[in-house]
């Protein structure tokens, strides 16, 4: 699809080769360009690299007016102009807070003028929110028809349920209704699931396409296809006979609420995608010295940790291994993080960041070979985000995540303490994040691509796993080349278990751990302590791992059957899971009930 039918592609693929110096437009860049050339909300959905900026930085560069950016980060901000200007086109930033500062002035001056030279103007969501001065001089732009376009660049922060929800973007959906109603929007982001998504359009108040009067198959097969299938080709074809852009165009309603997609594979190719079960921090940490020193010793890479005393401890651990590492995290002053960003983006006696989720947004090293999580992250989106700092130059890059069910724990306690309301919609979102990511590393089946993808509403052939190019086959699928899973049926085992914690449960607490002691058979001093060694189900699944039947126990909660209540020990600050009889465990004794567990074939 290379159409010259549009007045304005002779123009664009000028600039795009002239200005911006490149060839080939990525996928979906040219239909997205089109679409917002023609006026229409665009919606864009790409994994970090795919292109994103171009989407937007053409079109307003040919555009009659201004397009105004909005964008959550200053650093992003500063770079993106510079990039722009060093190119030659003309872009500049409001970053100060004070409007009478000659950044500000400057570009107030030029934007009262009848034809203003900027072509876009990047600000933060916090300056549109509390500059009066700028919404005013927004309004006179609006009312001579000189705003091209309104680029919301990382959208998912107008959504809470997003990893990186920011409450001035959040005013953002009203913002754009009452100063520049008509004004066509393009919203950016490269995370979305499809509940992030949902929500982004209802916070900017539009919605997907599909009214009467546009042709619903066309935006279907764009959006499903896409979404489900990844399958370009069929997009485009739709693209090729014009049906979609030339009917959406039409149609576009006065209110300016509907929006196209455009959405590529979140598959990331060269990253290979790793789990290991984690008997203890120490033994985690010797491992990844390990690693680092064998396979990446000159390499970039980042360890992300939970909180700031390990970042700190485990950048002192791997210090003293000889391998250059610091410690970044929110308690450490600006100053002091951007000085270590900056020596680790610049190589400089630093090669290994051990930071907590703080170092995020706006990590835009290309060479990052690994990305190691020493604990469960707090959902398997942030995981996604995380484990994509690795790899952004295209090369192999490898992504280990350690986990145990103390990490999953610990958690659930973090949630517990800064959500006091158990019946909220926040807290029972977090209890399900942390739920996701835990059965993405516990399941030992499935390709991890294959699960990740689907959180994002992609169906994945894990075929393409296997048969990676760059051989970066995840450790589920590698296991499976060799080894064989078997489904076993746990019917009798999992009722008997259920059935014996239903009774167990009404006289004492006890933990998820405890309950795979006991399981397993252990003789360990809390179980003759508390005379567990005697109970009926002691030993019971003595031939499994601990680590399966572990597990098979989280099976359970995940699947109801069994659910854990966080309980404060007496006013004290400590707080403790423990094992209940879950919503569903009547269905156990249903007669069709069936409990079918999926073991690795050497285990059996
Ligand atoms: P994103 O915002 O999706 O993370 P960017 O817009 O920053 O990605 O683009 C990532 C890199 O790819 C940038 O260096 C950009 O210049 C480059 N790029 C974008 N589009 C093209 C293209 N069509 N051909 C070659 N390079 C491109």
């Amino acid at each position: 699809f290379r159409s010259t039918e549009y007045e304005h592609t002779d123009e664009m693929l000028t600039i795009f080769r002239n200005s911006f110096g490149l060839k080939h437009f990525r996928p979906q860049q040219f239909e997205a360009v089109n679409a917002a050339l023609l006026g229409i909300n665009v919606f864009i959905l790409m994994p970090t690299g795919g292109g994103k900026s171009l989407c937007y930085q053409l079109p307003a560069v040919i555009s009659k007016g201004v397009t105004f950016v909005i964008s959550p980060l200053k650093s992003l901000i500063i770079d993106q102009v510079q990039k722009l200007n060093a190119l030659g086109l003309s872009a500049c930033h409001m970053l100060s807070d004070a409007d009478s500062s000659a950044e500000c002035d400057n570009v107030y001056k030029e934007l009262v003028k009848q034809e203003p030279k900027y072509k876009l103007v990047y600000i933060t969501p916090e300056k549109l929110n509390n500059s009066s001065k700028l919404r005013n001089v927004v309004m006179n732009l609006y009312n001579r028809g000189m705003i091209a376009r309104l680029v919301i660049d990382e959208a998912h922060c107008v959504s809470q349920w997003g990893h990186d929800f920011r409450t001035d973007y959040k005013k953002i959906g009203e913002l754009r209704f009452t100063l520049m109603p008509n004004v066509p929007c393009m919203l950016l982001t490269a995370t979305a699931t499809p509940r992030v998504r949902n929500d982004i359009l209802m916070q900017m108040k539009l919605s997907v396409s599909e009214t009467a009067s546009v042709n619903k198959s066309a935006f279907k097969s764009a959006f499903v296809t896409n979404v489900q299938n990844n399958q370009m080709n069929k997009l485009e074809t739709k693209l090729n006979n014009r049906h979609y852009m030339s009917v959406s165009m039409n149609s576009l309603p006065a209110n300016n609420q509907q929006c196209v997609f455009f959405m590529q594979s979140f598959n990331r190719e060269n990253l290979q995608y790793q789990v290991e079960y984690k008997t203890s921090n120490a033994a985690a940490l010797e491992k990844i010295s390990d690693l680092i020193k064998s396979k990446y010793a000159n390499k970039s890479g980042i360890v992300y940790c939970i909180s700031r005393n390990e970042c700190e401890q485990v950048s002192e651990y791997l210090r003293k291994k000889q391998i250059k590492a610091l410690p970044y995290h929110a308690g450490m002053d600006d100053q002091k993080r951007q000085q270590i960003q900056h020596k680790w983006t610049n190589n400089i006696d630093c090669k290994v960041v051990c930071a907590t989720i703080a170092f995020g947004m706006g990590i835009d090293k290309p060479d990052v070979q690994y990305v190691i999580h020493l604990s469960l992250p707090k959902s398997l989106e942030g995981y996604y985000q995380e484990s994509g700092r690795a790899g952004r130059d295209g090369s192999k890059a490898l992504c280990v995540l350690f986990y145990n069910n103390q990490d999953r724990q610990r958690w659930l306690r973090i949630i517990s303490a800064e959500i006091k309301n158990k019946n909220s919609i926040a807290y029972e979102t977090h209890v399900d994040n942390v739920r996701r990511v835990a059965q993405y590393c516990d399941n030992q089946t499935d390709c991890r691509r294959a699960q990740i993808l689907e959180y994002f509403g992609e169906i994945f052939n894990r075929e393409k796993c296997i048969r990676s190019k760059m051989n970066t086959i995840c450790d589920n699928c590698k296991l499976l080349e060799t080894k064989k899973s078997k489904s076993i049926d746990m019917t009798e085992k999992v009722k008997f278990i259920c059935n014996s914690i239903k009774h167990i449960c009404l006289r004492e607490d006890i933990t998820l751990l405890h309950l795979a002691d006991i399981l397993k058979g252990s003789f360990n001093s809390k179980i003759v302590e508390k005379n567990h060694h005697t109970l009926e189900f002691h030993s019971k699944m003595d031939q499994f791992k601990k680590c399966d039947i572990e597990r098979l126990l989280r099976k359970l909660v995940f699947s109801g059957y069994l659910k854990e209540e966080l309980k404060v020990i007496k006013s004290s600050e400590i707080v403790a899971c423990y094992v209940r009889p879950g919503p569903k465990i009547s269905e156990i004794f249903a007669r069709n009930f069936k409990f079918e567990f999926e073991l690795i074939e050497d285990e059996i």
